[in-house]
């Protein structure tokens, strides 16, 4: 950076630093109840295995920005934060140090900052909570978020847990916390299951079931068919395999062959199963197996496309429907190797009708897209989808399905999957949506069946239909995410909550197992009540008994009895209900979209599942991600920018800004050091003005002035709609760079009141860039600009006259530098369009079309008498209408006050006079256009 922008950097860091520790002096953030209307506004505390990063500063500076605006706006705000240590990736990154890897000491040393010694010190999970802790608030406090701090708290404290038993005491009362055997995501190395906070890649994948179909052969041997779509079992004319070494293993007595790979996944479901031996691919080839459904003999063939990491590795194929498996049997035939194999002709069956016609839907497609071989992949993967959208949206069941004819393919799945499970030929495989999901410590994941297993219980019918109830009735913003929302609500299964290993806390009822990371992380907002009261240390552990919380959240029980059970004031109680009862509901959740799919479920889940309904929660709002230079940043891979070193070289102010405006809503933002440096210039500007102007006695108002408050008055207005739709960027944009525009305009047309505006324009830029605006505000007053009201939009200051005319300047500046480049003239004779044209164009504005205005200028003898002319005109006006305001000003007297800036800023006498002007382009000229004759 240039040694003038450095210079003003640390200028920045200064104030910064001066009104942080002004702002915590004075506890003007520590939020009590009292009258006013409260906002409660949380986001998702950091998880503290690495330092707080660009990710987290866009979604709390989007928080802090709304805490501060609604604050302005008379709300009484509380925003607090904790700290987030529970589950396995703190231990694992303890382990990873302990054991000097390499990669993390490049990782935590070059993208998180800690110093090489120090990290060499963080052996233990206790240590690295402890930095980390310190760290986040710094970097929290340094940015100057307006948290109250007396409720912050960290998930592995005594009191929490408390919280946390309490909760699922709830949740197991209501049978939301069951047992069972569920699929997981499962590490093998860890023997855990894993959760999104544990996965290094993979994040997003979920797990799907397979069917598995039982093709016999005459020796007995199963070859179970992998697949999503049971019912085309009946179009199945051959089974592929890869030409590859398979393996037979015994499954609860039953030997299947299987690719080597889903014997590795077979290990982990709930069956017997070992292997007996290695068999090539090969040997099968040629040779048949029995459908087990139609009873048909079927050809095994090979196929190089076949994924043996993909369910069983053994694939029947339905060329009537699968594009994959029509163009390979093509190929098959154009080789001549289906002859080798002793099969003579594979015809297509059809089963699933879209339109009532009865020939091969692949096929169809196939040709349609121009697809000839196999090797074509990503055409055929297209087409694959196309087709089975189309054929499940609206695909009907020929009467070759026997008894399913007629069904429809959305339906058939589930009645099909029980029917062929119950006749014992067909089983359920679970396998990843996508692969490879890898563990943090570099596992690959399986899916495993965990019998025994605690689980909540996200499948139940009636909890669900209450989250989507409310769902239909809170705020997301922006408003297109609540069908996300209901998607993921919808698809949302049973998920594992306990674990062997980690930070935590135990099942109250079973404590061999802890609660995981993502399940004691769902209702805490209400913990930030407490925890200002266990911080003040009114509560400690021993009186957070079941009674009490059940009296603070739910109004359960008598104060009295409840105080003497809990051995606490019944003061204390009522003080801590009351603060409750005003505090709750969160009125607003503010989070990155990463937490859509998990978090901010489960928030949504438990909410309902164990508050009454007023105190669900009231909006959700979502923003997207932040890269680097266009790079994707990686918590345990860099690149990665912290909030603390963004700060250190820009300021808190610039990196806040510059955050807001980059993007707004799931849109990702991208931090481009030259943009930031960009905006350090143009914050200076801002300062420097300030400087100039603040404390400068108004002098007389003129036109001029009356512009710039009344273009401020638009800019109040949008600033105000954008903030309420939490449109930042938008903000930004409007109450910063917009007026910044107005002001140079206003200056440069000599301007000398800028000072008229700047209390209003300090209040306005408070919630973006509160440092730089509570110093200056401080320059003429002794309040904090972070309490000082919101500018109001003034509608009687808006002046559309006084911006008419500036327009008009504005424009005549342009048009006559456009004229002056191809002519080098000393003068400038200018003249306003002859008066009855203002008065015919009133006329067309008011009129519904040409034949109507005609009328109305034709019973005018004044008009009648110009003849010609004026039909002209009016056609004309008629063209120009629309994109044209009634100009309501006297030109030449707008063109006479502005003779002195117009000379100026283009170097010409201007002439007011239309004697030299040649007659065309008098007749050219327009209300609000006048004719320039340059010479
Ligand atoms: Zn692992």
């Amino acid at each position: 950076m240039h040694v003038e922008s450095d210079r003003m950097v640390s200028e920045f860091r200064e104030m910064e630093k001066k009104w942080q520790g002004e702002w915590e002096k004075n506890g003007i953030f520590n939020s009590e109840p009292d009258g006013r209307q409260k906002f409660f506004i949380t986001i998702p505390y950091p998880y503290l295995n690495g330092n707080l990063h660009a990710g987290h500063t866009r979604t709390l500076t989007i928080g802090d920005t709304l805490a501060r605006y609604k604050r302005m706006l008379g709300y009484n705000v509380l925003f607090p934060m904790g700290f987030h240590v529970t589950g396995t990736p703190i231990i694992g990154l303890a382990e990873l140090i302990a054991k000097k890897d390499e990669r993390t000491f490049n990782v935590y040393t070059k993208f998180h900052d800690v110093p090489e010694s120090l990290l060499s010190t963080l052996t233990t999970p206790e240590k690295i909570v402890e930095y980390f802790s310190d760290e986040a608030l710094n970097a929290l406090k340094g940015i100057g978020y307006s948290i109250d701090w007396r409720r912050t708290f960290t998930t592995t404290d005594e009191e929490y847990q408390k919280f946390i038993e309490w909760q699922f005491y709830k949740l197991k009362e209501k049978n939301f916390v069951v047992k069972g055997s569920h699929p997981v995501r499962y590490c093998p190395h860890d023997r855990n299951p894993v959760e999104d906070h544990d996965i290094l890649m993979g994040e997003s994948a979920t797990i799907v079931d397979f069917i598995v179909i039982k093709f016999v052969n005459d020796e007995g041997l199963i070859f179970p068919c992998a697949t999503l779509r049971p019912e085309t079992v009946f179009g199945a004319t051959n089974l592929w395999l890869k030409p590859v070494n398979y393996v037979i293993v015994s499954v609860n007595g039953e030997k299947w062959v299987v690719s080597s790979e889903a014997f590795e996944k077979l290990k982990y479901t709930d069956r017997e199963v070992y292997a007996i031996g290695e068999v090539k691919a090969d040997n099968f080839f040629g040779k048949t197996v029995k459908n087990p459904v139609t009873g048909k003999e079927i050809p095994i063939l090979p196929a190089e496309f076949v994924d043996t990491d993909n369910a069983t590795g053994v694939v029947m194929s339905v060329p009537a429907h699968a594009p994959f498996d029509f163009i390979a049997i093509e190929d098959l035939k154009r080789s001549g190797e289906l002859k080798k194999y002793g099969v003579d002709e594979l015809e297509p069956i059809v089963l699933i009708t879209t339109d009532g016609q009865e020939c091969s839907p692949a096929e169809d497609i196939i040709r349609k897209l121009g697809i000839r071989t196999q090797k074509d992949a990503e055409e055929l993967e297209k087409a694959t989808k196309l087709l089975y959208k189309k054929e499940f949206h609206k695909g009907r069941l020929l009467n070759i399905t026997g008894k399913y004819a007629g069904m429809s393919v959305q339906r058939i799945k589930d009645k099909l999957q029980n029917d062929l499970i119950e006749k014992g030929i067909a089983e359920v495989f679970y396998e990843f949506s996508e692969k490879p999901v890898v563990c943090r410590c570099g596992t690959k994941c399986v899916v495993k069946v965990v019998r025994d297993q605690w689980f909540l219980n996200y499948s139940n019918p009636e909890w669900k239909k209450n989250v989507l109830n409310w769902l239909d009735e809170m705020k997301i913003i922006p408003a297109y995410y609540k069908e996300e929302f209901r998607n993921k609500i919808e698809w949302l299964k049973d998920k594992a909550c306990a674990r062997r290993k980690g930070l935590g806390t135990r099942i109250p009822w079973d404590k061999e197992w802890l609660i995981e990371s993502l399940s004691d992380s769902t209702i805490y907002m209400s913990y930030y009540i407490l925890a200002k009261y266990i911080n003040d240390g009114t509560l400690k552990a021993e009186n957070m008994t079941k009674e009490l919380l059940d009296y603070i959240f739910l109004g359960i029980g008598k104060p009295d009895r409840i105080a003497s059970s809990s051995k606490l004031d019944v003061d204390v109680v009522e003080i801590i209900r009351r603060d409750f009862v005003y505090w709750y509901p969160v009125d607003v959740r503010s989070s990155g979209k990463d937490l859509v799919a998990n978090h901010l479920l489960f928030f949504l889940f438990h909410h309902v599942a164990i508050f009454p309904k007023k105190l669900y929660p009231r909006a959700i709002a979502v923003n997207g991600y932040v890269s680097l230079e266009g790079q994707k940043m990686s918590k345990s891979k860099g690149p990665l920018l912290t909030m603390k070193r963004a700060v250190r070289d820009y300021g808190a102010d610039v990196t806040r800004m510059y955050i807001l405006y980059a993007s707004e809503y799931d849109s990702d933002a991208d931090w481009r050091k030259k943009d930031v440096e960009g905006l350090v210039s143009n914050l200076k500007r801002f300062y420097n003005l300030a400087k100039e102007y603040y404390q400068r006695d108004v002098e007389d108002i003129y036109t001029l002035d009356r512009w710039l408050l009344s273009k401020f008055q638009r800019a109040v207005k949008e600033t105000r709609e954008a903030m309420d739709n939490l449109q930042t960027r938008r903000a930004v944009n409007t109450a910063f760079f917009e007026v910044m525009n107005d002001v140079r305009w206003y200056l440069r047309r000599g301007g000398k009141n800028l000072s008229i505006i700047l209390d209003d324009w300090v209040k306005l830029l408070a919630p973006f860039a509160p440092h730089i605006c509570e110093e200056i505000w401080h320059w003429n007053h002794d309040s904090f600009v972070s309490l000082e009201k919101f500018p109001e939009y003034d509608e009687s200051k808006v002046d559309f006259l006084a911006e008419q005319s500036e327009e008009y300047i504005a424009n005549l500046v342009e048009d006559m530098r456009e004229i002056l480049k191809f002519v080098d003239a000393k003068e400038v004779y200018l003249y306003p369009a002859e008066e009855w044209k203002s008065e015919i164009l009133e006329i067309a504005v008011n009129s519904e079309d040409v034949k109507d205005a005609m009328r109305k200028i034709m019973s005018d003898v004044k008009f009648k008498q110009m003849g010609k002319e004026v039909s002209v005109f009016v056609k004309k006006a008629f063209r120009e209408k629309k994109d044209r305001r009634m100009v309501k000003f006297d030109e030449k007297e707008v063109i006479e006050s502005s003779r002195e800036f117009l000379e100026n800023e283009l170097g010409v006498k201007i002439i007011l006079d239309r004697e030299k002007i040649p007659e065309e382009k008098i007749k050219a000229a327009m209300p609000g256009k006048p004719a320039i004759y340059a010479v």
